[in-house]
């Protein structure tokens, strides 16, 4: 949970601390002015490798917007204010939209549908400046909003885009909220820094170093979410939020020579789906996970695969482990899972429509799931973390043939 405020130090630190640091010699200067290109241009490309379009478009629109303020001392007057009033109007709203969207990929359909929305945006500003007279970009810059207070810490954003800014930022945090992961706040934290960002204009003065070490942040801090975000996909269980497979055998290579593992299946699982359906077999997957990951003994779960887990238990004995094994199994048995007949079964309705049809019939009606254990250690006879597995799997079975609901070693 602490590493979702994590992205909100960088404004923090940028606003308070950074300033003082910006009279730089001369021969960093050049450093600092492509540090953001560098930044935004590898986190393009990451993001590319990786297919994922939010951090992609979101980095594109970043360096859209820090192209154009580069571009700002060559034009004239007029363009000048309809490109800082396009940007900083466009950028909350395109941001917002981003949030909306599904990740789909970067190349495909729906992201020929995100380039189209933009390029139709590049168009309008650039069709704006060429015929636009100049009552609607006073209108639009104007003090609409008739609060004096506000006029004094715009920074040079007009108050319409001030205003779209604010919304998206509390829109962006009502997200947050209700959905606390790192993009979320790394969203909200861009928002914020761009938009003290946007104030400060880029070039060879202090405030444009500034700016340019804002922005140059901002692509460090959505790379960093990116590589978060495909670590997260490829090691964690989507389902579950166990550790996944993979995450399980990068940590089996890091056990010394005392350890235990111990391999963990839900009984009759498959009787479970075929009653109740695949979405209420997705839950029991998910209650019975979430029993798993509480285990104590600093043992480290994580779902195997299917309705298949593994906790390893590193300088363990067998015997040190049975105790907590038992708390994980009694507590299983203990919780009887609700299956609501009501309001479930509109999405299931699809895929098994005769276990659907049975769910609806009783309004809420309890069932108890178990589970069984096998468990290993390691020995002179299983010296490798394979051999302890499968050792730890043939103790399943036992436990499974013994009738099933019980731990054996
Ligand atoms: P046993 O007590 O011997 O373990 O019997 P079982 O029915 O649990 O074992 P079996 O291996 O025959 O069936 C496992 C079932 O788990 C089959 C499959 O439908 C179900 N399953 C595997 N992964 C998932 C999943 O991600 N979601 C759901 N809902 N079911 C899954
Ligand atoms: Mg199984
Ligand atoms: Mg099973």
């Amino acid at each position: 949970m602490i590493f979702l405020f994590i992205p909100f130090l960088l404004p923090v630190l940028a606003i308070y601390s950074l300033p003082s640091f910006l009279q730089v010699p001369a021969a960093y200067q050049q450093l600092i002015e492509l540090f953001p290109y560098l930044a935004l241009g590898v986190g393009v490309l990451l993001a590319l490798r990786f297919n994922r379009s939010r951090v992609f478009f979101s980095l594109l629109l970043i360096l859209g917007l820090y192209l154009v303020l580069g571009l700002r001392p060559e034009v004239n007057e007029f363009t000048d204010r309809w490109l800082i009033l396009a940007v900083s109007l466009l950028l909350p709203i395109d941001l917002l939209l981003l949030s909306f969207f599904k990740e789909r990929g970067i190349f495909t359909i729906h992201g020929s549908v995100r380039f189209a929305f933009l390029a139709i945006q590049i168009v309008l500003v650039w069709w704006l400046i060429k015929e636009a007279n100049l009552s609607w970009l006073n209108w639009l810059e104007n003090n609409w909003l008739g609060i004096a207070w506000l006029v004094g810490i715009q920074q040079g954003i007009s108050q319409s885009a001030w205003l779209a800014f604010t919304l998206v930022v509390i829109w962006q945090s009502v997200r947050l909220i209700r959905k606390p992961c790192l993009i979320e706040s790394s969203v909200l934290a861009t928002l914020l820094v761009v938009m003290v960002a946007i104030g400060q204009g880029v070039g060879a003065s202090p405030s444009a170093n500034f700016s340019a070490i804002l922005f140059g942040f901002v692509a460090v801090l959505l790379v960093v979410t990116l590589v978060q975000e495909s670590y997260g996909m490829a090691y964690m269980d989507e389902l579950t939020g166990l550790p996944g497979r993979r995450a399980m055998m990068a940590s089996l290579m890091s056990l010394g020579n005392k350890y235990s593992i111990a391999m963990l299946d839900i009984d009759h699982f498959k009787k479970f789906n075929d009653t109740h359906g695949h979405d209420v077999g997705d839950q029991v997957l998910r209650m019975v996970a979430a029993r798993i990951g509480q285990v104590k003994g600093g043992g480290k779960p994580a779902r195997y695969g299917g309705e298949e887990f593994a906790v390893i238990f590193p300088g363990k004995s067998s015997a040190d482990i049975m105790v907590y094994l038992e708390v994980v199994r009694q507590q299983i048995e203990a919780s009887p899972f609700t299956i609501r007949g009501q309001d479930r079964p509109k999405k299931k309705a699809k895929k098994g429509a005769k276990s659907a049809a049975k769910i609806r019939k009783p309004a809420t009606k309890k069932v108890s799931v178990t589970i069984s254990i096998g468990v290993a250690e390691r020995s002179d006879k299983c010296r490798t973390a394979d051999r302890v597995m499968k050792s730890a799997d043939k103790a399943l079975y036992r436990a499974k043939s013994k009738g099933r609901n019980q731990v054996c070693q």
